[in-house]
């Protein structure tokens, strides 16, 4: 009897990566593989590597791609069940009814993700029952349509109805938490407590389209106006822009995105016919963020608050869009902010947002024109502030244009400005906000500790070294560790599909394995790979162990600043414990 294929199975054995791929990118042949210039950020050299014995498409300079799944949904920009449906369409294989590759998958994500679709279905039915809620969007102008379009809902005012709700949904207590939804108060009491209370809510979209969490409002008088879901599993604010979903369209489109400060502001700049517009979402603009606009976009226009924390903000997102090679524009609007404006100046708003601005130094010579540069203390300020954006300008034509207008505005001549700016140069590099240059290049997409899993994978003749690892904590680290643990140590054949790990630690294993061969981690010697081995097992420690020592020393300086000696004691003893096993490790690197 043949046994039936899993559909997800079934579908990569008929549909190569490097034919789909091909479809989009034109492939080259390099070796065993074939690279392409990377559909997900702006490649000069062929970056994608696709590997047909892998079947992974991956490119290490953006961190972007995976199985045939994961690079269609990335490059459609789907989520993986219509990735399931199309790819089965096209490969005419028949899918079970009910899907049960989504539903029942036993990837923790996918489980994570239909919790929060379950709450995000009870915070929309909870609106339409809180007249609260309503009343408050009334006030805020936020019609009907924009309530559906945008899914917003309401988290009741209690202290666990979405928790109970959740579990009478059937899913447990842990994945509650894991969501991002339930927080536990104290470990002891074990009782649960919803994250989101009396909050209007705004459900969040990673770059896929793919439900990752919530940004509340308060509707009463908490001090915190605005919280976020957790970091976990799906919601990692430094990858979330939020709108993107919606912007999607208009983004390739115009080829500009318009970055704003709040969801009210994202829903007011929709309201008057501008799609193009995210937001980041409690936190400050990453590089991150900066890579996912690059995907699309050829130009940012800043919109942010007048305050110093906008200012600020408009700053650091001028250096990183800047670096990366975007154009950065900067649009003032009369009003607070575009929510303000939207509602009372519409037709204006429209207008300064279709017009798209100046350039962003532009602006900042205008506010400093405004302010008055008489006095040479007020020459030297604007000075300060002007040079190190004109000198991370990186064309010299653009850079000239501004020398002029700078000096013109500083009534000084362009061959003084130019002389300032040579001696400004060093100390440029050094504040935090300028990023490093060559970041996008380098990401690291590997940690120690996962690499020093690769080698296993890769020698597995050496895993009874696995013992000098220490375990890691979490994440695909965690379940590879635990995965080499379980095989037999009579046994020679360790291939990732043999592997106990779920598919998605499964996909990021054949991963580790791509960027170990674009390595030539694989082609060493036997002693050169046990001092490897050895060598990578000792660096993750040490980091590890940094890591551990961060942590207990800020529980100890929370302990000793609230006065528990008890507790302070017990740190310190932890803290002692770890700098020996740090030194036990250094020893292993020599
Ligand atoms: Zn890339």
């Amino acid at each position: 009897m043949r046994l039936l294929m899993d559909p997800v199975e079934e579908i990569k054995s008929r549909l190569p990566i490097e034919e789909l791929v091909g479809q989009y990118r034109q492939l080259t042949k390099k070796g065993r593989n074939f690279v392409c210039l990377c559909p997900f950020h702006n490649d000069t050299h062929p970056s994608m590597v696709v590997s047909p014995d892998k079947g992974i498409a991956f490119c290490f300079a953006c961190n972007t791609g995976g199985d045939i799944f994961s690079f269609y949904q990335s490059i459609e920009g789907v989520d993986f069940r219509q990735a399931i449906k199309d790819l089965a369409e096209r490969t005419g294989v028949e899918l079970p009814q009910a899907l049960p590759v989504a539903k029942e998958s036993k990837d923790e994500k996918e489980r994570l993700r239909s919790c929060l679709e379950e709450a995000l279905t009870f915070f929309r039915g909870q609106l339409t029952k809180s007249e609260k809620a309503k009343l408050y969007l009334h006030d805020r102008k936020i019609p009907a349509e924009q309530i559906e379009q945008f899914a917003l809902g309401y988290a009741p005012d209690s202290f666990s109805a979405t928790y109970e709700h959740l579990l009478k949904a059937g899913f447990s207590k842990s994945e509650i938490i894991k969501a991002g939804l339930g927080v536990q108060k104290d470990l002891k009491e074990g009782k649960i407590y919803d994250r989101f209370r009396n909050r209007l809510i705004f459900p969040i979209h990673d770059a896929r389209g793919q439900l990752a969490g919530f940004g509340g409002r308060t509707l009463g008088e908490d001090d915190a106006k605005y919280i976020n879901s957790s970091e976990g599993p799906l919601y990692n604010k430094s990858e979330i822009l939020y709108g993107l979903h919606h912007a999607k369209e208009a983004l390739r489109e115009k080829k500009t995105v318009l970055m704003v400060e709040g969801y009210f502001d994202v829903l007011a700049c929709h309201r008057v016919g501008i799609a193009n517009v995210v937001a980041v979402s409690g936190t400050a603009l990453t590089e991150k963020h900066v890579r996912m606009i690059k995907r699309s976009c050829e130009t940012v226009t800043l919109c942010l608050d007048q305050d110093r924390a906008g200012k600020d903000a408009a700053e650091r997102a001028f250096y990183l869009c800047n670096a990366a090679g975007l154009l950065v524009q900067s649009v003032r609007i009369p009003q607070k902010d575009p929510d303000e404006a939207a509602n009372t100046a519409p037709e204006l708003l429209r207008q300064l947002l279709t017009d798209g601005g100046v350039p962003y130094i532009v602006h900042v010579m205008e506010e400093l024109r405004e302010k008055g540069i008489s006095s040479v203390a007020e020459k030297r300020d604007a000075l300060r502030r002007l040079l190190p954006l004109i000198n991370a300008v990186p064309s010299a034509v653009e850079q000239g244009g501004y020398v002029a207008e700078a000096a013109l505005l500083l009534g000084t001549t362009e061959t003084a400005l130019r002389e300032d700016m040579r001696s400004a140069e060093a100390p440029v590099k050094e504040p935090d906000a300028v990023p490093e240059r060559q970041a996008s290049e380098g990401a690291k997409v590997f940690s120690c500790a996962e690499i020093a899993l690769g080698l296993f994978l890769l020698y597995p003749q050496h895993r009874l070294l696995l013992d000098q690892l220490i375990e890691p904590i979490d994440g695909f680290a965690a379940a590879l560790y635990a995965a080499l643990r379980e095989i037999p140590a009579d046994q020679k054949d360790v291939a990732v599909h043999a592997l106990n790990l779920s598919d998605t630690d499964r996909e990021r294993a054949s991963i580790l394995l791509l960027y170990c061969e674009q390595h030539e981690f694989g082609r060493w010697s036997d002693a050169l790979a046990l001092r490897e081995i050895r060598n990578n097992c000792a660096h993750a420690n040490q980091q590890l162990l940094k890591q551990k020592q961060r942590e207990i020393t800020q529980k100890l300086v929370q302990a000793r600043s609230e006065g528990k000696r008890a507790e302070e004691e017990n740190l310190s003893n932890q803290y002692y414990q770890l700098l020996k096993l740090a030194k036990i490790s250094m020893e292993g690197i020599r």
